[in-house]
């Protein structure tokens, strides 16, 4: 298939409109053909998509639960409706494979039953009865919501908020990753299609003037998923206005140790997963391997090596392939580039991330020595894995906590008592054993402590930051004395 997908740029108010600032494009980096063509939204378009959700949010805010589900509901089977061209949309911006965004696709109709469990459990009605009458806990929406989502599920994480947040009584103005924006258009066809009504969900176009827009309009909240840098500018802008809920769900510099006793191939495989899936673009990606000194130590790198050298590589619709393209030819640089600092500063690659050519996203899989080298605390969105050397299990949760992200982590050992000491001391929201770090659940809080987030997880935890709480007591009706 040649050419993009659509041209749509714009949905505000229930109304396709043509972007009136910047072009831009997006190529598919597997094959370099442009995807996605179209233009930014103007200022006054953001401003004008912020508008109408306020207008809409009168009503939507005021709709009943019932019904609210009911659209959602609705917006499910539309998505499931639309699977393939929504999966073949992720593939083709982002290069993800194509067995990989139908899962993403997969997901997101699976995130709207979750919701409204999580919305009836965590911020639903409830009543408790006293002796004067009963005490009565609401929750009610904030208002209009900014998302901002990542390229690596262009899908499924603006989704992730999106969906409690109309549950909720909220309503949106979404702007899409511009590395990854084919999705977004399908996303509001399928609400239109639910019936959702007009200006509860918006969709802008753009890059970062044009989010910069959007936080600069008036907002009630900012449910973003991204990078770290983004996210602290963002908090830094909403500095002294803590009436502007923010949901900031960020990166990691994700540790996984393996320990002693474990089989080592059965090892090999977690680590494989848990580093190199998605070509190691998932937040959770482990980035950071904790291995004991000593020869079950060197036999672990020696089998995780051999297995990375072999990992089948290709373009999204090779169902052979485990990894496909980085998002793009500058992010494939980049990688390259992180390498080459590590190993400047005295890391030895075990086996080196390589950039296929220079005009696409491909890379290898990497595994680097970090025995010798000056730690790096940052996050690199590829398929890296650093291996780092402990004396015993506590020099191993001392190097895993040695970050200050705090999202994703994980211990791959047969000895339980092990896992309760890490389980114990090892800073991460996300925390797994004999598990890759990747393939987080839906059913349980997304999110973790440090630089990774402001502490308001995402996923089943959605619903706490979509809705604030009302604590009524009510009494019985008051008694004439006449
Ligand atoms: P990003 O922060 O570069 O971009 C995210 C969004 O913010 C995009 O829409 C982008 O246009 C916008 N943006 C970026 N800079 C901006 C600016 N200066 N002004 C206004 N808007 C701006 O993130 P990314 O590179 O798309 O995604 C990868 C990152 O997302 C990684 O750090 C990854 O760990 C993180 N991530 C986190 C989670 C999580 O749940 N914690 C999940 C997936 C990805």
């Amino acid at each position: 298939m040649t050419g993009p997908l659509n041209s749509g740029d714009c949905f505000i108010d229930g109304q396709w409109v043509t972007g009136e600032g910047a072009p831009f494009q997006k190529t598919c980096p597997a094959s370099g053909e442009v995807v996605w063509t179209g233009r930014a939204a103007s200022t006054a378009q953001v401003g004008h998509a912020v508008k109408v959700a306020r207008a809409a949010f009168d009503t939507w805010g005021r709709t009943d639960q019932p019904v609210r589900r009911a659209v959602l509901e609705r917006y499910a089977a539309e998505l499931l409706r639309r699977k393939d061209p929504m999966a073949l949309a992720i593939s083709r911006d982002m290069g993800k494979l194509l067995k990989e965004a139908s899962i993403e696709v997969d997901t997101m109709v699976a995130k709207i039953s979750i919701s409204i469990k999580a919305q009836s459990e965590r911020a639903g009605e409830h009543s408790l009865p006293t002796e004067f009458g009963h005490l009565d806990l609401s929750h009610r929406p904030h208002g209009v919501m900014a998302v901002f989502g990542p390229y690596n599920f262009p899908g499924h994480l603006p989704n992730g908020h999106i969906v409690p947040a109309l549950l909720a009584g909220n309503t949106c103005v979404f702007k899409a990753s511009e590395l990854a924006p084919s999705v977004a258009p399908l996303m509001m066809d399928a609400f239109e299609a639910a019936g959702l009504p007009p200006g509860c969900v918006n969709l802008i176009q753009g890059g970062r003037e044009t989010g910069g827009n959007l936080i600069a309009a008036d907002i009630n909240g900012l449910l973003f998923t991204g990078s770290e840098h983004t996210s602290r500018m963002f908090h830094r802008f909403f500095a002294g206005r803590p009436e502007v809920i923010l949901a900031l769900e960020m990166g990691g510099n994700n540790p996984l140790i393996i320990w002693e006793p474990t089989d080592v191939e059965a090892a090999t495989e977690i680590a494989i997963q848990s580093a190199y899936l998605t070509t190691g673009q998932r937040c959770s990606c482990a980035r950071r391997l904790i291995l004991p000194k000593g020869r079950f130590g060197d036999l672990v790198v020696e089998s995780i090596a051999e297995r990375a050298r072999h990992l089948a590589i290709g373009p999204w619709n090779d169902d052979a392939a485990f990894m496909g393209p980085l998002v793009s030819a500058h992010a494939a640089a980049q990688a390259v580039a992180f390498q080459s600092k590590l190993i400047a500063d005295g890391a030895r690659a075990v086996l080196p991330l390589e950039q296929k050519d220079k005009n696409h996203g491909f890379v290898s899989a990497g595994l680097i020595d970090m025995s010798d080298a000056a730690p790096m605390d940052e996050e690199m969105f590829g398929p890296l894995l650093q291996v780092y050397r402990a004396g015993d299990i506590d020099q191993a949760i001392a190097l895993a906590n040695a970050t200050r992200f705090g999202l994703a982590g994980g211990l791959v050992c047969d000895d339980l008592p092990t896992w309760e000491r890490v389980k114990g001391r090892l800073r991460a929201g996300i925390l797994n054993l004999n598990r890759p770090t990747v393939g987080a659940s839906g059913q349980m809080p997304f999110g973790g402590p440090g630089a990774s987030g402001n502490f308001r997880p995402g996923a089943y935890y959605a619903a706490d930051y979509c809705a604030w709480p009302q604590a009524s007591q009510v009494g019985d009706p008051v008694q004439s004395f006449e």
